[in-house]
């Protein structure tokens, strides 16, 4: 079942000489209980559309449905949503236990109800020992904890969180992305979880939409956003790739054989809708293609110009015949069976189905 659907939404801002779409005809179904991430750059109008879900502000054009329900004429406050910003938005002169009942004492509800929810909030964040401190001081991690305590307190189907990790530095982002994951799966709410770090989304989500400039990309689970990316947009976006260019010679569904300019010839996937023809590029992931010791028929000949170490793999980077520079990357064991040397002249050959043609 859907909690969220968007359909056809388009949001423009400016005047009318100059109007900017901030969303352009954007057309995504988020699923009941799911962890579900808006990915992409700053601007791409990933707040925006948490925004008209929130009602803060209104589409022009289009819809958004809430359990089949058009929530148009809602205003914020009687959305079953909440939201959890970057800023965190806390009240600093007012304990942690007030600002977690802030939302319900708004919303009127008995005073025993409240006490009762707000011991069951920070039990759920972990923050029982300092629910007598003012917001002021305690840590930035603390204070994230009760802003999402406070958003979950009145119980909303769905929780919008905008980047709220962002502020956050790496040791104590890495936890509360953990904390994050276990909060959702124990409240089973919908989460719709904004941010522009690819390996958060991937890391976090049970399905991320990829945006750029207004619009959705693509959809789905994070191994298929990375192993099958529908456009260059993504593939580029998320994790590394490489690009080569190529020309199709012959094509049957799903495969076509495309040509380098060292005259190997390889068969390269596409996605459903995409009919590659002509020059084309080619997207492969540097643990998805293979270097052997000799350019052999049916791989792209070239020479390693630098090997890097990093411990759980080494990259090797590839200067090949036809002028690109690409990347293979190895994972490291105790046992390795090759070793290269810069200056090697070297093949690259690739995993079945790993390189892709994709829309530009
Ligand atoms: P993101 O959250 O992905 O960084 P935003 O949704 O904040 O992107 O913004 C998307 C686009 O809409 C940007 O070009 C931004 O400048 C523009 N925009 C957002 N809010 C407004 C506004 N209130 N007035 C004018 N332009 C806006
Ligand atoms: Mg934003």
């Amino acid at each position: 079942k859907n909690a969220i659907e968007v359909r056809g939404v388009r949001k423009v801002f400016g005047t009318a000489e100059n109007q900017v779409a901030a969303l352009d005809a954007v057309s995504v179904s988020i699923r009941e209980n799911e962890f579900f991430t808006l990915l992409g750059p700053s601007g791409c109008g990933k707040t925006t559309l948490l925004r008209l879900i929130a009602g803060f502000d209104f589409p022009s054009a289009g819809e958004i449905l809430l359990h089949g329900q058009d929530i148009a004429p809602l205003p914020p406050f009687r959305r079953p949503v909440n939201t959890v910003f970057q800023s965190y938005a806390l009240f600093p002169h007012m304990t942690v236990a007030e600002n977690i009942g802030f939302g319900l004492e708004m919303l009127g509800k008995p005073k025993a109800e409240i006490e009762a929810r707000v011991a069951q909030m920070l039990k759920l964040v972990k923050m029982e020992a300092l629910k007598a401190r003012r917001t002021s001081q305690i840590s930035g991690g603390q204070q994230q904890r009760v802003a999402l305590a406070r958003a979950l307190a009145p119980q909303p189907k769905v929780l919008l969180l905008d980047e709220p990790l962002s502020a956050l530095d790496y040791k104590l982002r890495k936890e509360m992305q953990i904390e994050l994951k276990r909060l959702q799966h124990e409240t089973g709410i919908t989460f719709i979880f904004v941010t522009h770090d690819q390996e958060e989304a991937l890391t976090m989500s049970d399905r991320i939409a990829v945006m750029s400039a207004g619009k959705i990309l693509q959809v789905g689970a994070p191994r298929d956003i990375y192993d099958r990316p529908a456009e260059r947009f993504v593939a580029d976006f998320i994790g590394e790739t490489n690009f080569l260019a190529g020309t199709v010679v012959s094509k049957k569904p799903g495969v076509a054989m495309v040509k380098f300019a060292s005259n190997a010839t390889i068969a390269a996937g596409y996605p459903d809708g995409f009919e590659p023809s002509g020059e084309v590029t080619l997207v492969v992931r540097p643990e998805h293609a293979d270097l052997v010791p000799d350019p052999a028929k049916g791989t792209i000949a070239g020479t390693l110009s630098n090997i890097v170490y990093f411990g759980t793999d080494t990259h090797y980077h590839v200067k090949l015949d036809g002028g690109e520079n690409f990347i293979v990357r190895h994972q490291n064991s105790r046992s390795s069976p090759v070793t290269y040397e810069t200056g090697a002249k070297v093949g690259i050959q690739f995993e079945e189905d790993a390189a892709r043609v994709l829309k530009d």
